[in-house]
């Protein structure tokens, strides 16, 4: 079993302005995780136990027994209040505490007041998932381990922190076992960079255009492995703008003709295709494996429940989406041509409130997967929206707007830019001109306004979708 934790950037600085002091002495929070189970693991044979945070509640100073440089007790009964809280959800519980010296690994005291803290847990809220325990050292590493009800400890293999900046932690980090390949980008971004990029599950929803050029630019990029995700087969008008398909795959998947022109580059990229719908069963449990999503569908159910996703499961959704409106003449003159580039995670506003998402025609084509007859019948009495007629479409346009994607996601783990990081820029190519509004989450929205969904993990229904 892997077990990894997501902590979002926001809970990890409240961690860190708690424990990390002047004073030098030891001090404890705790972690209100939910969680996130990966049974059919896509990438290796084992199961991963996601542990993503929700809330920080911190052990004040009144309630310690002992503080020390290098010991501390506490009174439990914040603990128990805690365990009270995780219970009806199942919550899981990290307890955190900091080694101020900079001892980074658990000593024999932890080893010893741990597993009856822990006990404890599996005493009063009883079931068999694990609970966390972190260390946090004065230069903000951390690392944890997570305890079984047998009380047996194992450490977390994946630490993953996330906001404005995306920041990775695992063990052997400094081991530096990078492709020759990537010596020329190493020299820009550094040994680490190039081998946390080759230990990321990145997804894509979508292979068209944007998609294709966000999968050959990731995997150029030396992300380790890329999962794919689209339903469609490759025809002969999607030949202009398909990074990597040629005429002899017309009415190939497009998935699989990505994946075959990633592997011939020869990176060693583990990529995973799956030709089928975003709402699919095997696509949802795949997505939930990955550390960030790049969304490149036009498709707005599928849109909508990426947009769920990462807030109920702390992975980052880069989306994009590119249109073009020309006028009625021959030749057309352009009218507008927009590009956009949307980061979804707790704390940015969703795409439902940047209006990006069409709720009715969402609608209609999830209405039209599930129930073609009942489609066709509100077609004809006009109650939904009927396709649209194909939309122009530019290679350099799309391509363009996959690189500012990707741009945006190497700001947020190598921090190249001095203006900081942009949740939603508008690309407005037709006046050569960027604009990044401001979050503007609707007061009423559950999904981006309120905090009840951030990190809440596993639910019945999935994402909490009627
Ligand atoms: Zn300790
Ligand atoms: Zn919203």
């Amino acid at each position: 079993m892997n077990n990894t934790l997501t902590l979002t950037q926001e809970h990890y600085d409240q961690l860190k302005n708690h424990l990390i002091r002047e004073d030098g002495l030891e001090r404890v929070a705790y972690i209100l995780c939910g969680r996130s189970f990966l049974e059919n693991n896509i990438w290796d044979e084992e199961h991963e136990e996601r542990f993503l945070s929700r809330e920080i509640i911190t052990v004040p100073d009144e309630e310690l027994i002992e503080s020390e440089k290098y010991k501390v007790t506490w009174d439990t009964n914040s603990f128990l209040a805690v365990l009270k809280k995780a219970e009806s959800k199942n919550f899981a519980i990290a307890v955190v505490h900091n080694h101020p010296t900079g001892v980074n690994h658990f000593s024999s005291v932890d080893d010893e007041h741990e597993p009856a803290l822990f006990k404890l847990a599996f005493n009063r809220n009883g079931g068999t998932r694990a609970h966390l325990s972190l260390i946090i050292t004065p230069d903000g590493n951390l690392i944890g381990r997570a305890w079984d009800c047998n009380l047996r400890s194992t450490d977390l293999s994946f630490i993953r922190i996330l906001g404005d900046n995306y920041k990775f932690l695992y063990p052997h980090q400094k081991k530096f076992h990078t492709h020759e390949a990537f010596h020329r980008q190493q020299l820009a971004f550094g040994k680490t960079l190039i081998q946390d990029l080759s230990k990321l599950k990145v997804g894509i929803v979508g292979c068209g255009a944007t998609g294709s050029a966000t999968a050959m630019l990731l995997a150029r990029l030396g992300i380790g492995h890329i999962l794919l995700i689209d339903k469609d087969v490759v025809e002969i008008t999607n030949l202009n703008r398909l990074h990597g398909a040629k005429s002899k795959d017309i009415d190939k998947p497009k998935v699989k003709v990505i994946a075959l022109e990633i592997e011939e580059m020869g990176l060693e990229t583990k990529v995973v295709p799956i030709q089928d719908w975003v709402s699919s069963n095997e696509a949802k449990n795949a997505l939930k494996s990955c550390d960030v999503i790049f969304g490149c569908t036009d498709d707005n159910s599928g849109r909508l429940l990426i947009n769920r996703l990462a807030y109920f499961y702390l992975i980052p959704v880069i989306d994009m989406g590119l249109a073009i409106i020309v006028s009625n003449e021959e030749p057309p003159s352009i009218r507008n041509l927009n590009g956009r580039v949307t980061v979804l995670f707790p704390g940015c506003s969703c795409l439902l409130c940047n209006g990006v998402i069409n709720a009715t025609q969402a609608n209609a084509e999830s209405l039209k997967r599930n129930d073609p007859d009942g489609y066709e019948r509100l077609k004809a009495e006009a109650y939904v929206l009927g396709e649209q007629n194909p939309s122009p479409a530019v290679i350099t346009f799309t391509t363009e707007i996959a690189t500012v994607a990707v741009n945006e996601f190497i700001h947020r783990i190598q921090g190249y830019r001095s203006t900081g990081a942009v949740n939603h820029r508008l690309r407005f190519f037709h006046m050569d001109m960027d604009l990044k509004p401001l979050n503007k989450s609707r007061i009423e929205c559950k999904i981006c306004s309120n905090t009840s969904y951030w990190g809440r993990g596993d639910m019945e229904p999935f994402l909490d979708m009627v």
